[in-house]
């Protein structure tokens, strides 16, 4: 293979090989005469510069681009110096300077001085001084002169080779260096890009790890406030540890001290369950025991109320009422009995003076006395507690199972209602025998509950006038109105009695008894005005039914306890004129006295123990017949009247009860099922 040639090299041998020396000395330019040559001849001369100057250029452009470099090789070296002269004619900066700038830190090339160039252009100096111009003739000297220059330009032609050759080198040095650093600078610039790439990975990452940093940061900051916090938490919950385990230690002390006494207390507590079971023995021995006197003591007390008489008759006198004239002294009188005055009074005597015999004789009137003997009398001073005391064990009888019936005669306003019922204005003391009664019999249940005794109550209330009956508990639209009311047997073939249409209320205390005996005198209240003082001309029969039962033993007990405020006793005057008002009252007091009469027969017929007892003969006896008779205790009170005026009235009535009073009904037997 050829080895590739320099253009600068290239260019140097053409102008060598086609120049003859012999053409070029006709040629020759006379010193001075160089401004006579034409453009050919002068460009001629100027070549071998130009085109080395031109050979650097392209040298030049070599060292600085490749591909103008390649360009310049391709260039056949026949074409000659039109070829060459083709070459774009541009002049680069100074080859020394092109190479410096182009390749550095390589060798430097030695410059050409330029002087030197500048004496090639300059004609050759003699002695220091401008040789002077040849005469034309003088041919020898021009050629000698011309041989001068050759010579000088074939010397400065070697040097200019040689330093060519020089430049060549370092170019070719410099090309490889370039190459060579092109390749390097390449693999730096993928160095540059990747190191770049890892930098900015990197800085990402630095990014990334920058907020991971400072996301722990934050995060230290929460976890040290939180071990702040814990820590103060520990420290608290150490203090606490150490109360607790000072508490723990009295604790077991303390534990220890009632084990101590829990095992004595074990002791202790098996010693009392074999006392208890000694005890509970005992109790039951002593509840045996308790039965047993208890129905000794009824049996005892129905002994003793029968001695007491099975009809009992207390005679209550009121007191005179302010405006009431006050009765002569005398008039009413309470002889103390066989005990003394200490004894409670059973005598009552009544005083009259006969004024018709007084007027015959002329002497003064005599006065006709009294007496009237009952199982006890209350004077006027007597409060409603001490008639209370006195029927409280009859009231008890009811408990064990006998009837009892209560009744109050007497005249109106002679004290009936204020006994039964209690004195206006609801003043406790001056309650009267129905609220007492059950009060007591409230707190007697009550008391038997302990023994194992229930009880139940259960009450009506009805009033009998002429002959109809009519409920005073009756409430809403049948309120006042009493509607009319029939007496029946509960069932068929049943002793028990019922009243239709009226209404038995269940009651276990004071408050509901109280209620109903003010929902009686409303009703009560609407009769008066509906009809003049009514209240007085009828029967009112508070009943209260009582069941009582011993689930342990199966025992069970019922009586009723009948308390009767009876109508006015009073008889009409037969001399009043029968008026239609007064007819009316005729009928009424008819019937009031029928009624009464019947009750003193079926006493009568009970005390002589008939066969027939007229129960039927009036509506009052037929309700009260389980009240009355049998088993049945009766107590009748006589309401007096303490005025003088009322004496006739009074007497009937005294006359009546000691008729009663006389009666014996036969032995009275509980209601024992
Ligand atoms: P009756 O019901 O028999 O018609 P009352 O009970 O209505 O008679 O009594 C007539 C009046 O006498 C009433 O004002 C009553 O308060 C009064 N009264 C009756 N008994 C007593 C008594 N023991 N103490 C005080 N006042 C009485
Ligand atoms: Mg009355």
């Amino acid at each position: 293979m050829e080895p590739q040639r320099s253009p600068l090299l290239e260019v140097k041998g053409n102008t060598e090989l086609k120049r003859p020396l012999i053409k070029a000395s006709s040629r020759l330019p006379l010193p001075g005469s160089r401004l006579k040559r034409g453009p050919d001849q002068m460009e001629d001369a100027l070549e071998p510069e130009k085109k080395r100057t031109r050979g650097l250029g392209a040298a030049t452009k070599i060292a600085t681009s490749r591909s103008r470099a390649s360009v310049l090789t391709t260039v056949p070296h026949t074409q000659g110096p039109t070829a060459s002269q083709k070459v774009p004619r541009k002049i680069g900066p100074p080859c020394s300077t092109a190479i410096a700038t182009g390749v550095k830190n390589q060798k430097p090339v030695p410059a050409v001085p330029a002087q030197k160039s500048g004496t090639l252009a300059a004609p050759p100096m003699v002695g220091g001084k401008k040789p002077s111009k040849r005469p034309a003739w003088d041919l020898k000297g021009q050629l000698c002169d011309l041989n001068a220059d050759l010579k000088r330009y074939r010397e400065r032609t070697q040097t200019l080779d040689q330093e060519n050759q020089q430049l060549q080198d370092q170019l070719r040095e410099a090309q490889q260096q370039a190459k060579a650093l092109g390749t390097e600078c390449r693999t730096l610039e993928g160095e540059l890009a990747r190191v770049r790439a890892q930098a900015e990975q990197g800085q990402q990452e630095l990014e990334n790890l920058s907020a991971h940093v400072l996301d722990l940061e934050e995060r230290l900051g929460t976890q040290e406030s939180l071990v702040q916090e814990l820590q103060k938490e520990q420290l608290e919950l150490q203090e606490e540890r150490r109360g607790l385990a000072t508490q723990l230690e009295e604790q077991e002390k303390r534990l220890q001290v009632s084990e101590a006494a829990l095992s004595s207390s074990q002791a202790e507590v098996a010693s009392l369950q074999q006392e208890v079971e000694a005890q509970a023995a005992l109790l039951s021995e002593r509840g045996e025991r308790l039965h047993g006197l208890e129905m000794e003591r009824r049996r005892l007390h129905n002994q003793l109320q029968e001695l007491k008489g099975n009809i009992r008759v207390f005679c209550r006198v009121r007191p005179v009422l302010p405006g009431e004239s006050t009765p002569p002294p005398g008039f009413l009188l309470f002889p103390p009995g066989p005990g003394g005055p200490s004894d409670p009074p059973t005598h009552l005597s009544l005083s009259r003076s006969d004024e018709r015999r007084g007027t015959l004789s002329g002497a003064p009137a005599p006065t006709t006395r009294h007496d009237f003997s009952f199982d006890r009398v209350f004077p006027p001073g007597s409060g409603q507690d001490e008639v209370f005391e006195e029927i409280a064990m009859l009231v008890q009888s009811a408990l064990d199972g006998y009837p009892v019936c209560i009744f109050a005669y007497g005249q109106t306003g002679s004290g009936k209602t204020f006994t039964m019922e209690g004195g206006p204005g609801g003043d406790p003391q001056l309650e009267g025998l129905i609220p007492r009664a059950l009060r007591h019999l409230f707190s007697i249940a009550q008391e038997m509950g302990g023994q194992g005794w229930t009880y139940s109550f259960v009450a009506s209330y009805v009033e009998i006038y002429n002959e109809t009956v009519r409920d005073l508990l009756a409430t809403g639209t049948r309120k006042g109105q009493g509607g009319e009311c029939e007496i029946r047997r509960a069932g068929p073939g049943s002793e028990e009695l019922t009243v239709t249409n009226a209404r038995y209320v269940p009651v276990s205390c004071e408050k509901e008894v109280e209620a109903l005996l003010h929902l009686a005198r409303q009703n009560r209240a609407v009769a008066r005005t509906a009809q003049n003082e009514r209240s007085s001309r009828s029967h009112s029969v508070f009943q209260l039914q009582i069941s009582g039962e011993h689930a342990a033993r199966g025992l069970q007990c019922g009586a009723p306890l009948s308390l009767v405020d009876l109508a006015g006793s009073e008889r009409l005057d037969p001399g009043l004129a029968l008026g239609p008002g007064e007819r009316e009252r005729l009928r009424e007091t008819q019937a009031i006295n029928s009624s009464l009469s019947t009750l003193g027969l079926v006493i009568m017929a009970l005390s002589n123990k008939e066969s027939h007892v007229p129960y039927r003969n009036s509506k009052l006896t037929y309700l009260l017949q389980n009240s009355l008779g049998g088993s049945a205790k009766m107590l009748m009170f006589v309401n007096i009247s303490p005025l003088e005026e009322n004496i006739s009235e009074s007497l009937n009535s005294l006359r009546f009860a000691s008729k009663v009073n006389q009666c014996i009904i036969g032995t009275a037997q509980a209601n024992k099922k």
